[in-house]
């Protein structure tokens, strides 16, 4: 049996001929960029996630840098992230100007270790960036009451976490601003690149306007320097007829994580994904920690079982990241989960037996 880490043509059958349809609509109208299709998708969005404002756009990245400007952080400022994410939430940081400070992660749930936080505020500090990593929702509360107390701007990197909750309250919404990614592999993915932001503040949500298109709220009227981080109209066609699915789609990656946990709780060398309470993982990646990692995952591959690591340097030790002066051993929680980690296939259309055999493969492997 061969099983793929992510799918994509399997949910073809489902949405392949309304998109061909909406295709075929813009390419009528003409209007390829910020139409339409836009609109109807970031009203969907907002609805979607309970927020008042989206700003579609051209990426997760330039949605990673947008957040930035829209609180007005730049040179001189430091802004908190925890050092194991995708490096796109660092780079957003280091496009505006400000300083990326990592901070270590929580060794149960991947995400930003709330008690390192404060000791890394100073007067320089700006801003801080809660990543849902993996789709669970980063510890939400203490963050923002951090935040409040030392007046920082606070940001939810969502793109890993679609339809994610927080006592009940979907992300995105619950910090001062959001950024999301519609990159194919996703859990709502475009056909190319597409991003957005979220937020609830009616000025955040206009400056942010502007900002992905040119600085103007009315062409060739110039109120700010900006950037061209718009969104095509077939990326919004593709999101507008996938998000019809994505509530059914994210309950099946919950249901293939509940079944992977049920048959690899019994590995004695496995960890499977611990979830906090009162919070709603969305299983973007199912990440497991394992002995013998690179034996492990060899040993799938063997057995045509597609893996993945997430990730495997932690941003201070990347040589991206090298100037800031970081070394080994600053962040021994990341460091340590960075060579235990190992994503397994998932996506919604995996089947039953596809999971079996993952699980069997391992548990063979343990006893070999
Ligand atoms: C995918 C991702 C991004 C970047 O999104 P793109 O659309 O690929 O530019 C940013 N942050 C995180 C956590 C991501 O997973």
């Amino acid at each position: 049996m061969n099983v793929q880490f992510i799918d994509l043509k399997a949910q073809l059958p489902k949405i392949r001929s309304e998109i061909e349809e909406r295709f075929s609509k813009i390419i009528d109208s003409t209007a390829f960029v910020c139409g339409k299709e836009v609109q109807e998708f970031e009203e969907t969005f907002s609805e979607l996630h309970g927020v008042k404002y989206t700003t579609g756009l051209s990426s997760g990245t330039d949605g990673n840098h947008l957040v930035m400007l829209c609180g007005e952080i730049g040179m001189g400022d430091e802004v908190i992230v925890p050092v194991n994410t995708f490096i796109a939430t660092a780079e957003g940081i280091s496009h505006s100007g400000a300083t990326p400070v990592f901070v270590d992660v929580d060794e149960k749930t991947f995400n930003i270790d709330v008690n390192k936080i404060e000791e890394k505020i100073n007067p320089q500090t700006k801003a801080i960036n809660a990543v849902h990593l993996f789709g669970q929702p980063a510890y939400l509360k203490p963050i923002k009451e951090i935040a409040e107390k030392n007046n920082l701007f606070f940001i939810e990197d969502a793109a890993q976490a679609h339809l994610a909750e927080y006592y009940d309250k979907r992300v995105g919404g619950i910090g001062d601003i959001a950024s999301w990614s519609f990159y194919p592999g996703k859990n709502l993915g475009a056909w190319g690149e597409a991003g957005a932001i979220t937020t609830n503040n009616e000025e955040m949500y206009i400056r942010a306007k502007k900002l992905r298109d040119h600085g103007s709220g009315k062409k060739y009227y110039h109120d700010l320097i900006g950037h061209n981080y718009r969104m095509s109209e077939f990326q919004a066609a593709v999101l507008n007829v996938k998000i019809k699915h994505i509530g059914e789609w994210t309950e099946m990656r919950r249901t293939n994580a509940e079944k992977y946990n049920a048959l690899l709780g019994e590995i004695e060398q496995v960890i499977t994904p611990s979830v906090l309470e009162d919070v709603k993982h969305v299983y973007h990646l199912y990440v497991v920690r394992v002995k013998d990692r690179e034996k492990l995952q060899n040993f799938l591959k063997e057995n045509e079982i597609a893996t993945g690591l997430h990730y495997p340097i932690p941003l201070h030790l990347t040589q991206a990241y090298a100037f800031l002066g970081y070394k080994k051993g600053d962040f021994p929680v990341a460091e340590k989960l960075a060579n235990e980690i190992l994503s397994l296939p998932m996506y919604p259309e995996l089947t039953e037996e596809q999971i079996e055999y993952v699980c069997e493969k391992i548990k063979a492997f343990y006893k070999s």
